[in-house]
């Protein structure tokens, strides 16, 4: 395209016009809606990382077997990292992609299990940031993992499949919500009301003595017991250790008449594992020494041990200094390795216009967009890239036509946020956000186009080959 003086983005669409483009495109945003709905928490995306990596020979051995220069780390099944030995020296640097695999939700508290008029329900604490209204009133599928007490593992997923039942947390009906519509949101909706229906059917003693007697106080509860140790052979005090997690019921969707947006939960920030996975296993031979790592607990801050605040990286790092270069120091690696913070950027909003400072606000449909800084008002919390690393990459994007675009998120003083990044620039390391634009982001059903999907793909893949 010839270039003006003027800049102006342009929109994939228009640069991915071509019929064979558009065929790769939505074949690649079907295999993005089937990972989507597969996978609904950070460990499930772990799991589907490692065995996408081990189906390509990447090991868990960083040493002798090493050898074919893939090696892949979990930790605890909630985050990973994974490298692909290039044909420089180590001691040059990575060239690394971040992304989490966590996303906002509702956990069951630890003593979840209280029954009130009518109903059995499961009493949560939210994860992350989520508007509170959008969580009732819909299918709920839970997801997780229960620890007996002799230290065996029970996976969860019930919810999803045809035929197995939902959960669900009610909403007031409008015919009494005349108070609660004055209130502001806040007020309005108490994270102590999530509270998801799980039963409703109450014991029934069959002994004659209790015919025609109400049944007892917790006679819901006590069903709900019954079943869940006839299904998953577990008690109540099994629960306190768990970890369960209620996320929308059902499949990721094409949406749109033209098919051209995505709709799923999760895809802050599963677009980018997909799209970096998906780069790391398809770049070509190249001389950079390539990484991934997928976080968990962005959304809660980064704290923890599988939270990009966490040493995680550095060990893996070291381990992969010791392996592929010993005598190479890992803090000249982590010092001179170039990272990409891949997440996810809120598109202007058609509705909400006004938040948005429209030159400087992502578009749906305008390629992977840069984010310099994050943080808010006056770029407080934030990391910042440099002008050289970003003019470079612009240069490598502009030059294998790769769309792209720049902005910040919200108006200065209105909005701001924070991801991963800073985390990595703590190392010296140069270090930008690239990722697509996302509309209802933290909502149940996230819109991303089917066009930022597949040139997020080429924009990965390209710093990964540079
Ligand atoms: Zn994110």
């Amino acid at each position: 395209m010839k270039k003006t003086l003027a800049y102006k983005p342009q929109s994939a669409w228009q640069i991915y016009a071509g019929a064979q483009e558009r065929k790769k495109m939505e074949a690649l945003a079907a295999r993005y809606i089937d990972f989507l709905t597969r996978c609904k928490t950070e460990r499930e995306t772990v799991d589907y990382v490692r065995e996408r990596l081990s189906q390509a020979g990447y090991s868990e051995d960083f040493g002798a077997k090493s050898g074919n220069g893939r090696v892949l780390r979990p930790l605890r099944g909630k985050a990973l990292f994974a490298a692909r030995r290039g044909k420089e020296p180590l001691g040059k640097g990575l060239a690394l992609i971040a992304a989490h695999a966590d996303t906002p939700r509702l956990d069951l508290k630890q003593r979840p299990l209280v029954e009130q008029p009518g109903v059995a329900q499961a009493k949560t604490h939210y994860y992350g940031g989520i508007r509170k209204y959008q969580w009732l009133a819909r299918p709920l599928a839970l997801h997780g993992v229960i620890i007996r007490e002799n230290g065996q593992s029970l996976s969860v997923s019930i919810g999803e499949k045809p035929g197995e039942p939902v959960f669900c947390i009610a909403d007031l009906l409008p015919h009494l919500a005349r108070k609660q519509s004055a209130q502001t949101l806040s007020e309005a909706f108490e994270a102590e009301k999530l509270n998801i229906i799980l039963a409703h059917s109450p014991k029934v003693e069959k002994k004659a003595k209790n015919e025609g007697k109400d049944a007892p106080g917790e006679a819901v509860k006590e069903q709900l017991l019954d079943l869940l140790h006839k299904k998953y052979g577990i008690n109540e005090e099994d629960l306190i250790t768990a970890e369960l997690q209620a996320v929308p019921a059902g499949p990721a969707r094409f949406v749109g008449f033209d098919k051209a947006l995505v709709g799923g939960y999760g895809q802050d920030d599963r677009i980018c594992v997909f799209t970096a996975l998906e780069a790391l296993l398809t770049a070509k031979d190249g001389p950079r020494n390539r990484a991934v790592i997928f976080w968990d607990k962005e959304e809660i801050g980064s704290d923890g041990a599988t939270g990009a605040a966490s040493r995680f990286f550095q060990y893996c790092v070291e381990d992969l200094a010791r392996a592929w270069a010993p005598g190479t120091p890992a803090s000249h690696v982590l010092l001179r390795s170039r990272a990409l913070s891949a997440d996810v950027q809120a598109a202007l909003d058609p509705d909400f216009q006004e938040v948005h400072e429209k030159q400087n606000a992502a578009q749906l449909g305008y390629g992977p967009c840069f984010s310099k800084f994050t943080g808010s008002r006056g770029k407080y919390g934030a990391s910042e890239a440099d002008a050289e690393f970003f003019g470079e990459l612009r240069g490598l994007y502009n030059a294998k036509g790769i769309p792209w675009q720049s902005a910040e998120l919200g108006k200065v003083d209105l909005g701001g946020g924070g991801t991963v990044a800073l985390f990595l620039a703590a190392y010296g390391m140069q270090v930008i956000d690239l990722g697509p634009a996302v509309l209802s982001m933290h909502s149940p059903f996230e819109l991303a186009s089917c066009a930022d999907l597949y040139a997020t793909l080429q924009a990965y893949r390209a710093f990964l080959e540079a």
